[in-house]
């Protein structure tokens, strides 16, 4: 187990591109934190700086409270386990397992027979070690009966749990993992991730994790760090980063169908408060934006997610059923509603196309931001 603090964490790669900037977070003994952000935000690069594959252009990076800056990959005592598994395929599981361990070796088996009287003897303790640790990672991940089998004659669940196992059978104080899912089919993917939130339960070791898929990142990370242009947007906890996102990136880049967001007017009258933008006129009693929304209508981006748009029966604000979509447990509506399109998520009920229905939202549900570039959250 291990901390891993990035302060001010930089990459500026040859050619100016800055990659990442910044960057400043510390990870706890026996966390899963998964980096997530759209492609090219710098996550790729946060993770192999960590690893040590990238040089460190600014700021400073710990591990267990010692810098690692200019410490070479193999010195750091962390394992990657990549997108592509990296596993080599005229080699048995087994053998690929245990190749972290053999390659350690820095001198020909003649030279250190020379050196050590005990050479042999020390090689089979190794070696019987070696084998041992394999077969425990193997039996944890339940891969044992493919032990003598090569890659080829494996499925993607499988070689995906040999690129793991390899990672584990060095005991590494810190397991990075770079999309190493995205290979798989949409089931067998979710199926993974229950896997490797048990596989990190048992283990209790500190693991970084980088996904481009938002629900991967949720549904894996005890923190989540979102990303965005080589900057980190949020540091949270998954239900924070949904419930409380920091800006309106965050908010947008989390949750599927995506968060309503609605340009408008936000005042305080005698009667609570009220939102006017787009077509759409929202009024309730909420206390907790006083603070901030005064008499004069400031104007904001008033954010709701599918969730919380409700079709109702009686009063509500008008609104046509554009289109729907239904998955069974739940549906999906697109509703024109004022001056644009909302989306809503409810329990399956039926509704056609082109129905005419009323739609109501709590000021209380939705969420306040900025309506600057920056789109940051207003918070009491
Ligand atoms: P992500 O993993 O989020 O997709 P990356 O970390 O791979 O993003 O890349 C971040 C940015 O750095 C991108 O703009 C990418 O084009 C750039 N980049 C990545 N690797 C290199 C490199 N070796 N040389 C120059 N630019 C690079």
């Amino acid at each position: 187990m291990a901390t891993i603090e990035l302060e001010a964490l930089g990459k500026i790669y040859p050619g100016g591109v800055r990659a990442v900037q910044g960057a400043s977070l510390r990870i706890e003994h026996g966390e899963f934190v998964v980096l997530v952000g759209p492609s090219g935000c710098g996550k790729s690069t946060l993770l192999r700086m960590i690893a040590g594959l990238e040089t460190i252009s600014e700021g400073t990076l710990t591990i267990d409270g010692a810098c690692v800056n200019d410490l070479p990959p193999q010195d750091r005592d962390i394992a990657m386990v990549f997108q592509n598994y990296a596993l080599y395929p005229h080699m048995d599981v087994r053998t690929n397992m245990a190749f972290g361990l053999l390659r350690r070796r820095r001198f020909p088996s003649a030279v250190r027979a020379l050196l050590s009287p005990d050479y042999a003897a020390n090689r089979i303790k190794e070696r019987q070690e070696i084998d041992t640790r394999v077969l425990s990672a193997a039996r944890t991940l339940g891969i044992e009966h493919l032990l003598a089998r090569k890659p080829a004659a494996l499925s993607g669940g499988q070689r995906q749990r040999v690129a793991v196992g390899r990672a584990m059978v060095r005991e590494p104080k810190v397991f990075l993992f770079d999309e190493p899912l995205s290979n798989l089919d949409a089931k067998l993917r979710v199926e993974m991730r229950a896997e490797l939130r048990m596989l990190h339960r048992r283990l209790g070791a500190t693991m970084v994790y980088v996904t481009h898929d938002q629900e991967e990142a949720m549904s894996l990370g005890d923190r989540v760090v979102v990303l965005k242009d080589g900057l980190v947007q949020q540091v949270a906890a998954p239900r924070q980063v949904y419930e409380q996102p920091s800006n309106r990136f965050v908010a947008e880049f989390v949750g599927t169908p995506t968060m309503n967001m609605i340009l408008g007017d936000m005042e305080a009258r005698a009667t609570g408060m009220r939102f006017r933008g787009q077509g759409i006129m929202i009024e309730g009693v909420l206390d907790a934006w006083k603070p901030f929304i005064r008499p004069q209508p400031r104007p904001v981006v008033l954010g709701v997610r599918p969730e919380h748009v409700r079709i109702a029966g009686g009063t509500g604000l008008p609104a046509t059923v554009e289109a729907v979509e239904h998955y069974g447990d739940r549906m999906d509506v697109v509703l024109h509603c004022g001056d644009r399109t909302l989306t809503a998520r409810c329990a399956p009920q039926p509704l056609q196309e082109g129905a005419q229905v009323a739609v109501t939202i709590d000021l209380a549900q939705t969420h306040l931001f900025d309506p600057d570039a920056a789109g940051a959250r207003l918070r009491a």
